[in-house]
């Protein structure tokens, strides 16, 4: 066994992860490409730098983000640590100064004795017996992108995201929304079917085709648009064409009126138990409000809470549901760890969050002491398992309620019951924490 744990990426997850490593007395080789190389939409040479938007996103423990960053405090995140020392006012969230939070983050690796940053493009993953975590992002530079494929497969690498809006399924209307697949051919409850009426159909097309949307970095608009189309673009092309094309309401009767819908919008289940919804082929590049708004327009969806709005962007991640376990361990290659938007969670707090697991545990195996997992009810535990189990349309996950287990106690008000799931979370992260 090398004397030392390398970790390859000094972002978010990588610096986290070489973190909690050290501070168990382990040393840890860090490798960071820059300053000598830049992905393209890097530009500060420090570490643990924030690529666009300078929040973290809410605060409050009814926030399932907010409730992530407090798991992290109990478990001494260095990042949460850095970002609570240089935020900016904004309301409820916590934002930063970019500026600071890189210098803070990049000083105090810097100044930990066990730490050695190697400022190198790291290109061959070691086939010896090192502890490796790789947590290169998701811009990964060229040649470790083809060291992974080797690793993985090439099937199991993906480079870019273009996912469609979840939703929890409590908040679906299923007064207007009815269960079934096309011509009946299934009666399970893997889809939900909302129907349009022509009038409900022409208000929500007229506001799609004049939504505004996020603007693309000019290396993400080739990839994406080859990849496939956008909801809003699909829309652009005519007004029927979504109901040729993924709002094709063929082979369905609405039971409310016997009759065959104008237009259709299918929701496919997003989860083994059933609790989060996809919207079938609407990937889109529309500004997150502009997706409440407009996708709130389609009937049985006018208070739905949108778990995960839809995305398309640069990404390249792995089908960690396949390859990896709940510590985000390769199953394949017990030396090598995956951490980051890279091991399929995703967001900022997601990736620290992953490094901090992946650290950890990489910190115990060196040790040769048993791997530790999260409990499932909290949000570390319940994105790890996430991560970690198969699924065949595997999509990174950020933080939310609905892939936690519901409590044994039905409670509707929705910010008590968060209320709840937050106590249940920290008790169980407290208990953990005593331990590792
Ligand atoms: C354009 C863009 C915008 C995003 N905006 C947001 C947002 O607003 N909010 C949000 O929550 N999430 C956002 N994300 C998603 C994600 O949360 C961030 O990308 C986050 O920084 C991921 O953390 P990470 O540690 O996995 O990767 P990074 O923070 O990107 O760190 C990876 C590091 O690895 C280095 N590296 C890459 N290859 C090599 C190599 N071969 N050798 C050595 N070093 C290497 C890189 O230089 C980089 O420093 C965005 C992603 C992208 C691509």
């Amino acid at each position: 066994m090398k004397e030392y744990i390398n970790v390859i990426g000094g972002g978010l997850a990588g610096c986290e992860a070489a973190y909690q490593i050290a501070k168990r007395g382990i040393k840890v080789y860090l490798y960071e490409m820059k300053p000598q190389k830049f992905s393209p939409a890097h530009s500060n040479k420090n570490l643990g730098e924030i690529v666009c938007s300078n929040s973290f996103k809410s605060n409050a423990l009814t926030n399932a983000c907010g409730l992530l960053k407090e798991e992290l405090r109990i478990f001494d995140s260095l990042l949460i640590k850095c970002a609570d020392k240089v935020k900016v006012p904004a309301g409820q969230a916590l934002a930063v100064d970019r500026e600071k939070f890189a210098k803070m983050v990049t000083e105090e690796i810097e100044k930990n004795e066990n730490i050695k940053i190697i400022r190198e493009e790291y290109t061959k993953i070691p086939e010896d017996d090192a502890i490796t975590i790789i947590a290169t992002g998701p811009l990964t530079s060229e040649k470790m992108s083809l060291q992974i494929a080797k690793l993985t497969g090439n099937d199991k690498l993906y480079f870019y995201d273009a996912a469609a809006p979840i939703v929890s399924k409590e908040s679906i209307d299923m007064n207007i929304g009815f269960l079934g697949d096309r011509y009946g051919k299934e009666s399970d409850n893997s889809y939900i079917n909302l129907p349009f009426t022509k009038e409900e159909y022409e208000k929500f097309y007229n506001e799609l085709i004049n939504a505004e949307v996020v603007t693309l970095h000019d290396f993400e608009k080739k990839e994406i648009f080859e990849g496939c189309m956008p909801i809003e673009i699909m829309a652009k092309r005519g007004q029927d064409t979504m109901r040729y094309g993924p709002l094709k309401p063929v082979g369905f009767t609405d039971p409310r009126t016997n009759s065959r819908p104008y237009a259709i919008v299918q929701l496919r289940q997003d989860n083994s138990d059933g609790t989060l919804y996809n919207l079938v082929g609407f990937q889109t590049n529309l500004k997150f409000g502009e997706q409440k708004r407009v996708f709130s327009m389609i009937p049985g969806l006018e208070n739905a809470e949108f778990i995960k709005y839809g995305v398309m962007h640069r990404n390249t991640y792995i089908n960690s549901s396949n390859l990896l376990d709940e510590t985000f361990n390769l199953k394949s290659n017990s030396n090598i760890y995956f951490a980051g938007q890279i091991s399929g969670v995703e967001g900022y707090v997601e990736s620290i969050a992953s490094g901090l697991i992946a650290g950890i545990n990489a910190a115990l195996k060196y040790r040769e002491e048993n791997r530790v997992t999260f409990p499932e009810d909290t949000v570390m535990g319940a994105l790890s398992k996430y991560i970690s189990t198969p699924n065949n349309k595997f999509q990174p996950m950020n933080a939310n309620f609905g892939i936690l287990p519901p409590l044994e106690e039905k409670i509707k008000d929705k910010i008590k019951r968060y209320e709840q799931m937050s106590n249940r979370s920290l008790k169980a992260c407290k208990n953990l924490h005593n331990m590792v």
